[in-house]
């Protein structure tokens, strides 16, 4: 099939993101968005063509937020939309830290998307990269100790990246953001449908503002979206102030601000999305693990919670394949399968982040980034679709068993 869409458009080091007129689609792609159908709600959008309001936090918001606050955060606090979660980031952080921030840096991993340092940036702040742990690739905790210990009062902000939708424990971030007097924001891009080791929606209870995104190709897939949520309903009412250019109900500019306002289409797809994310979310769960059991020689993410919400498949490449990536993903090219190197190069490698940003040694992130490999999921895979990317896979980095010595009688005892 052809279509003129870029298949990937959140992807700066994807092999797919080259020519922009005719792409042919891989019969197993990367990913495969898959937002609800305007196509059949035609009522709904005449209710919203009726009703002579198209934006402003209008009704179909209205009962979005109430919605998510219902369903995923059991009414704990609040929660105001956005057009999308880099958005959303840059008025958190600005909110967080305010117009004469104590420091110059943001924490940062350099293991996450540009997003993430580039919202930072915006806000006027120098990323400071961090490494991430081996197992759960969430920043690590001990580098980052050790670099508020070492950068001191130079911190103008944590912002951790809850990595591939993973869950970040953030009722530690609420201590350091207290120990340290530091405001913290939380990247929570990927994690709309993630459910933490309490078997809560990540997020639920977090005094630090937690950003989420509908992009089309996350598993909460709408297009263009995202979501500011905050148990500190204070912090909310001040975000929807600025995301509507800093105006009170006067219309007098009260505080910075910005148009970051979801439109009333945009809130629609995302309550019908928020209606199926659960299943959604849960068989992408099962697929992953069915990639895990065909796949025993490759690392996988350690999960910290009960799920997370899967956008695509990370894994490593076993260590005797590091650095053949590119090659491998050429190679499930030509058996018409889409795969990528979400997050490599990580960010302090990139020309602009070089320039624009400090970094602390980064073994890990180095490590992963010579082998991670990002591999298709999407609503409508099924096993059949995963056991031929993992067969295609596994011809390709083939296992390297250490070879018996043919008369030996010590080595082993295995047939
Ligand atoms: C997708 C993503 C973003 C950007 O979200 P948008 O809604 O597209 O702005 C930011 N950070 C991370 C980690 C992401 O994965």
């Amino acid at each position: 099939m052809n279509i003129t869409v870029p298949v990937d458009a959140c992807s700066p080091n994807s092999s797919f993101a080259a020519p922009a007129q005719q792409i042919s689609v891989p019969r197993v792609p990367l990913t495969k968005p898959n937002p609800p159908k305007l196509s059949r709600m035609v009522g709904a959008l005449e209710d919203i063509e009726a009703s002579g309001i198209f934006s402003n936090f209008g009704p179909v918001n209205t009962r979005l937020e109430a919605a998510f606050m219902a369903q995923l955060f059991q009414s704990n606090g609040a929660c105001v939309t956005v057009a999308n979660a880099t958005l959303g980031l840059m008025l958190a952080i600005r909110q967080a830290i305010g117009w004469q921030p104590r420091g110059r840096y943001a924490l940062i991993p350099s293991f996450t998307f540009a997003a993430t340092a580039q919202a930072a940036i915006w806000c006027g702040l120098t990323p400071l990269f961090c490494d991430v742990d081996r197992e759960t690739w969430l920043p690590d905790a001990s580098a980052e100790t050790a670099l508020l210990r070492q950068y001191g009062d130079d911190i103008a902000l944590i912002l951790p990246n809850a990595t591939f939708g993973n869950c970040l424990d953030l009722a530690r971030y609420d201590r350091l953001s207290t120990i340290h007097g530091i405001p913290v924001v939380i990247d929570a891009a990927a994690c709309l449908g993630s459910v933490n080791a309490q078997g809560q929606a990540f997020g639920l209870g977090s005094r630090n503002a937690v950003v989420f995104s509908m992009h089309a190709t996350k598993a909460f897939s709408t297009g263009e979206g995202g979501l500011i949520y905050c148990a500190d309903e204070a912090r909310i009412a001040a975000l929807r102030t600025m995301a509507n250019f800093g105006l009170s109900v006067e219309k007098l500019a009260v505080d910075a601000g910005i148009n970051a306002k979801l439109g009333e289409v945009g809130a629609l797809l995302a309550l019908s999305k928020l209606n199926e994310i659960d299943e959604v979310a849960t068989r992408r769960q099962e697929l992953l693990q069915f990639y895990q059991s065909n796949l025993p020689d490759f690392e996988f993410q350690r999960m910290t919670g009960q799920r997370s919400a899967i956008q695509f498949v990370s894994a490593l490449v076993p260590q005797a394949h590091a650095g053949q990536v590119p090659e491998i993903i050429s190679g499930l090219a030509a058996d018409d399968i889409g795969a990528a190197h979400y997050f490599a190069p990580h960010l302090a490698t990139h020309p602009f982040f070089k320039t624009h940003g400090i970094a602390a040694p980064l073994p890990v992130t180095e490590d992963l980034c010579r082998r991670i490999i990002s591999l298709p999921m999407a609503d409508t895979l099924n096993e059949a679709d995963v056991a031929y990317v993992c067969d295609r896979l596994l011809r390709l980095c083939p296992a390297r068993k250490p070879r018996r010595r043919a008369a030996s009688g010590y080595v082993g005892s295995a047939t």
